[in-house]
């Protein structure tokens, strides 16, 4: 499931596409239409003669902003984007596809069915929970090491828990959890109130870190596929059985293999 990185990643990627240019069609498959929480007919009526004047994200949301209007997708499990030459052979998962001027299709597929679309006046009250996200979470710095002390102690949870509650801080799942705790030094199912001072202060370091670090190596590499969403750059998540880069001790795991909950209790305390 994509998280933080691969969405800023896919931004970075798709903006430079996408920015400035009109929107001359819209097509929505009527077998994925579900998909999209809005009617169908005026959706496709509304899109087309418009511009989109920015991509941006907002946690684990894409969000193609049209000014008055904004088309933000949740793409959860199995949602991706391709920029495609119009008139390409159309893909069975397709759940849309925007033609822009210049012979050039956006298209969103989903072969999980399980992403959600919104054609949004204002997001913050079209699409449910945006108006509850907390901050991103690789803008955690610029809000300081006060400022994340008292917003965890607001918090009672486990620490991955925590981490990957959106109202806390956006964009965080998982993966990047997993992550983020290992780059810490913090077994996940610790409890927030018994985090030490050094530890709030290791996280509030890992956590931008490790979400720049990514958007880094996804960005870096030539060979990115974002349908197999290419992870191996990961330090723990995934990593169950293996011996930890760091202390040479064997990676844990918890969980399923389809959503593993991975760590060292080499060098995780
Ligand atoms: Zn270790």
């Amino acid at each position: 499931m994509p998280e933080l990185p691969e969405l800023e990643a896919l931004r970075i990627k798709l903006s430079p596409g996408l920015e400035g240019r009109m929107v001359t069609g819209c097509e929505v498959n009527p077998k994925n239409a579900h998909l999209l929480r809005y009617p169908v007919d005026e959706f496709v009526k509304e899109v087309p003669a418009r511009r989109i004047a920015s991509v941006w994200r907002r946690g684990k949301h894409l969000v193609f902003d049209f000014g008055e209007r904004k088309l933000v997708v949740n793409p959860m499990l199995g949602g991706r984007f391709q920029l495609a030459e119009a008139g390409a052979k159309e893909p069975a998962t397709q759940v849309f596809s925007l033609r822009l001027e210049g012979r050039q299709e956006l298209r969103y597929t989903d072969f999980k069915n399980l992403g959600r679309i919104y054609w949004a006046a204002d997001p913050a009250t079209d699409v449910p929970a945006w108006a509850d996200l907390g901050p991103e979470a690789d803008a955690v710095s610029g809000l300081g090491l006060d400022w994340f002390r008292r917003e965890l102690r607001r918090h009672r949870d486990e620490v991955k828990d925590l981490l990957r509650n959106q109202s806390f801080l956006a964009g965080i799942g998982n993966a990047y959890s997993d992550e983020i705790l290992w780059e810490a030094k913090l077994l996940p199912l610790r409890r927030r109130a018994s985090l030490k001072p050094a530890d709030e202060e290791e996280l509030f370091r890992a956590i931008p870190l490790v979400l720049e670090n990514a958007v880094s190596a996804i960005v870096a590499n030539p060979n990115y596929d974002e349908s197999k969403q290419d992870r191996s750059f990961m330090k723990v998540h995934t990593r169950g059985g293996r011996d930890c880069s760091r202390c040479g001790h064997r990676i844990s795991q918890l969980g399923s293999n389809r959503e593993p909950l991975n760590f060292c209790r080499g060098c995780q305390l």
